[in-house]
């Protein structure tokens, strides 16, 4: 009964979607929230970011139904950084019907940063979730055991998805962010030593950076994460079971903005993933996916102007999960 109404529910918001003025919305949403001075920072390990300039801002909405919806800088290729974790997550996944992955990491909130070493020892090499580092780390050699060379796979994935040629690995910013890696090796070497990593700490941290040096437009970004917003659908069949699906919008609820996921659940009402490069991508399950970008980061590594401009478009279109 309960699941009925709430398809009804999203029917109404897409038609309401179909019907609304979306585009001018989207036009005034970056005027509104473009920054016009340099707050916040930048991360000091990826040089690369440092030099993106401050009031870059786009935004992108891609709708169950088929359209697109853009403003700003939304066709402006930005490095992807952890927004990478969704899709290795899924691909893990899809490639898991027993579920192995989830002996080697959990499913809870971290409430730490989201390259905390910590909580690491303390719980014995058994990340916290996926979206931290460390349960990234543990996912990537999950799927170099299957494919070597997973970055190139995910890259396929996401050209794939988002339908076009565009997605490229920086290699040169992967290199430059290897050099800076020294907390995401000591991650590796920790989940080794505790036996939670097949691979050398090095090759897994290796083919992690190409992951997140992954560059792509908010508009690529928001149709590659569509099939989350159609119940496991992607472009080209099914990628997820709906369960799935709905277990990978459960873990970017609770742990896709790191120590700062409940803020952002109380201030946007939807599953989002950041990226320290300032992107986020959230789900509007039923309705669209939407991929907001604008570089400088708030202490815990998420977009400053990104996350205020997700909460304005929330509360003007009534968007949420609750
Ligand atoms: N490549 C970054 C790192 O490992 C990704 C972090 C992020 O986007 N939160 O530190």
């Amino acid at each position: 009964m309960g699941g009925i109404i709430k398809t009804a529910d999203w029917q109404e918001m897409t038609t309401a979607l179909e019907a609304s003025p979306l585009g001018p919305l989207l036009n005034n949403i970056v005027r509104s929230h473009r920054p016009l001075q340099k707050a916040g920072s930048v991360p000091a390990n990826i040089p690369f970011l440092a030099e993106v300039p401050f009031d870059k801002f786009g935004i992108a909405v891609a709708t169950t139904s088929g359209q697109v919806y853009r403003s700003g800088d939304a066709d402006v290729p930005f490095s992807i950084q952890s927004i990478s974790k969704v899709f290795t997550l899924a691909m893990a996944l899809q490639g898991d019907p027993a579920g192995r992955l989830w002996s080697r990491v959990l499913r809870e909130p971290s409430g730490t940063a989201f390259n905390s070493l910590v909580q690491l020892e303390v719980e014995h090499g058994v990340p916290r979730n996926p979206f931290i580092n460390a349960g990234a780390l543990v996912v990537t050699d999950h799927l170099m055991e299957g494919t070597p060379d997973a970055a190139k796979q995910l890259l396929r994935f996401l050209t794939a998805e988002a339908g076009s040629s565009g997605p490229f690995i920086n290699e040169e910013a992967a290199s430059s962010e290897l050099l800076g890696s020294n907390r995401n090796l000591a991650l590796a070497h920790f989940l080794k030593d505790f036996g939670n990593l097949k691979q050398t700490a090095q090759s897994v941290v290796q083919n992690y950076v190409r992951q997140c040096s992954i560059m792509m437009t908010c508009v690529e970004l928001a149709q590659a994460g569509l099939f989350l917003a159609r119940e496991g659908r992607g472009r080209l069949g099914r990628i997820l079971s709906p369960s799935d699906a709905k277990r990978i919008g459960s873990i970017m609820l609770t742990c896709g903005m790191y120590d700062a996921a409940g803020e952002f659940a109380y201030r946007v009402g939807l599953p989002g993933k950041s990226g320290v490069g300032g992107g986020i991508l959230v789900i509007v399950p039923g309705v669209c996916s939407i991929c907001v970008w604008s570089p400088r980061l708030d202490a815990k590594g998420n977009s400053l102007a990104g996350t205020a401009a997700l909460a304005d478009l929330s509360d003007r279109t009534g968007w949420s999960v609750f």
